[in-house]
């Protein structure tokens, strides 16, 4: 048998039911592996291990009476950008870094229902902005492949995570990428679920018309597993949906026969990385040859998808991140001459750098005079990039597409150059922009120009709005006749 954290949710599962481990045991194996490799990737912002150890006691006594969900017992890391009841949750950020929940978010409560246990909180950038976890207001997180390289972002904790055995799954969040990107970065299988697929309440806001929670795991059957868990109406979140949830486990038939899989040329520019661009290919060759028929398609409005997103997130955000005024929680700046002194002085010392450009794009993109020249433009470019995704599904069961033009950069390569840092989530934008489903998973290495360790790609499937079963299927057979996704890095 392997080593207990090298465990996929499902074999944990197996086990546990079968009484061969115990939660107790798994949990331990968990805890070791974070003290002995979390030294050298920085993956977890904060680590639970005396409430892991009692929820893992509570689990064992629940699988002992017969009562026990799917996930009860397994543990999880949990970005840190979701509300925990009692546990630190900072969002990577000055400016909550004393900040203690007193409630769960709505995905976190419905895995602890189950008696799934937390391991700990996942590092990011500073409130979900940004694309390599560089932007943690603590340190950054390294790729467990080569540790001189980021992990993505802003998930880059939770892919790290996963990816080097500090927990069989994470949740993660994905407002233009970042469950994505991070996990295509990493090797592991990251799931941005429909937009109101999963409620947001507990989730803190970036742009609350983007954000989405996802789990990353090691293949896509444990995505199945874990969306199965958080997925499902909440009067709490207004925009959650009040659509059933399907059986995702009964729908991973393995058969991908006739499906009609598109590829959007706008999705293959140039820019990408030919390694990328290969193993890209390979994969779709991989899916044809298991009965998928491929064809071309076109997506025009891509080209516009980016700067949509650059207006839209950063307007949601100016908004959202109002709150953080010093007076009601968080960070408060003292002895200042007045309150607007003071509320200054907490936003200049509270938010890192991104976090402050990003506001003022926002507050500027809002203002009275540019509102209808940006704001409103971007929302009509959004109606453009959702009526072509539309127009592509009358013809196609989903879309196959690289995650990122690009395999994990190097530590400091693009923090100089914020635009250069948004151009590798050209193909993930689109896909909140339209509010879409969409699957990272494993599908290759590509060894970089400027290194020479072979490095994780991944392959993206989007789908209509809550074809997560269909996608997930697609992911599961591609996983079936492959074995990218079992590949570890040696850490
Ligand atoms: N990198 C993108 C941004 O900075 C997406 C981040 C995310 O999905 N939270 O906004």
């Amino acid at each position: 048998m392997s080593e207990l954290w090298q465990l996929s949710v499902a074999q944990a599962a197996q086990l546990l039911a079968d009484r061969a481990i115990s939660s107790v045991e798994l949990t331990d194996a968990c805890l070791e592996r974070i003290a002995a490799v979390d030294g050298q990737l920085s993956a977890y912002l904060t680590v639970t291990a005396d409430i892991a150890r009692q929820q893992a006691q509570a689990a064992d006594r629940r699988i002992l009476s017969g009562d026990a969900g799917p996930l009860t017992g397994i543990p999880m890391q949990v970005k840190d950008l979701l509300c925990t009841n009692g546990v630190p949750t900072t969002c990577a950020s000055r400016m909550l870094a004393e900040y203690v929940p007193v409630y769960d978010a709505t995905a976190v409560a419905r895995l602890r229902a189950q008696d799934a246990v937390l391991l700990g909180k996942g590092n990011m950038d500073e409130f979900g902005m940004g694309s390599s976890t560089e932007n943690s207001a603590f340190f950054p997180t390294r790729n467990p492949w080569d540790t001189s390289r980021v992990p993505g972002g802003s998930s880059g904790g939770s892919a790290a995570a996963v990816a080097a055995g500090m927990a069989p799954f994470a949740l993660g969040t994905d407002t233009g990428g970042s469950i994505r990107q991070p996990a295509s970065f990493c090797g592991v299988t990251g799931l941005k679920p429909t937009y109101g697929r999963v409620s947001r309440y507990g989730l803190v806001a970036y742009a609350s018309s983007l954000d989405q929670i996802g789990p990353l795991a090691r293949d896509a059957a444990d995505c199945a597993l874990i969306l199965q868990a958080i997925a499902g109406h909440d009067p709490r979140d207004a925009t959650s949906l009040p659509a059933p949830t399907p059986d995702y486990a009964a729908a991973l038939t393995g058969d991908v026969s006739g499906l009609r899989l598109g590829v959007p040329s706008e999705y293959f520019a140039d820019g990408m990385d030919a390694g990328v661009r290969a193993a890209v290919a390979a994969a779709i060759d991989q899916l044809a040859a298991l009965g998928a028929e491929i064809r071309e398609v076109s997506l025009p409005s891509t080209e516009h998808a980016l700067a949509c997103y650059y207006i839209i997130a950063p307007s949601e955000c100016s908004a959202n991140l109002a709150r953080y005024d010093g007076v009601k929680y968080g960070y408060s700046h003292q002895g200042d001459a007045d309150m607007w002194e003071a509320m200054e002085r907490t936003r200049q010392h509270g938010f890192g750098p991104e976090v402050k450009r990003r506001i003022m794009l926002g507050a500027f993109a809002l203002s009275s005079g540019y509102y209808d020249a940006y704001y409103l433009k971007a929302q009509q470019v959004r109606t453009l990039i959702r009526q072509d995704f539309a127009r592509v599904f009358a013809d196609v069961d989903a879309l196959v597409a690289p995650v990122s033009p690009v395999t994990a950069f190097l530590l400091g390569d693009r923090t100089d150059d914020p635009v250069r840092m948004y151009l590798v989530d050209i193909y993930t934008i689109p896909v909140n922009i339209a509010g879409l489903p969409a699957v990272s998973i494993p599908c290759g290495f590509a060894t970089p120009d400027d290194g020479d360790t072979a490095l994780p790609v991944g392959l993206q499937l989007i789908g209509p709005h809550l074809a997560e079963d269909r996608l997930l299927n697609i992911a599961h057979a591609y996983q079936q006749a492959t074995a990218w996704h079992r590949e570890r890095p040696n850490i």
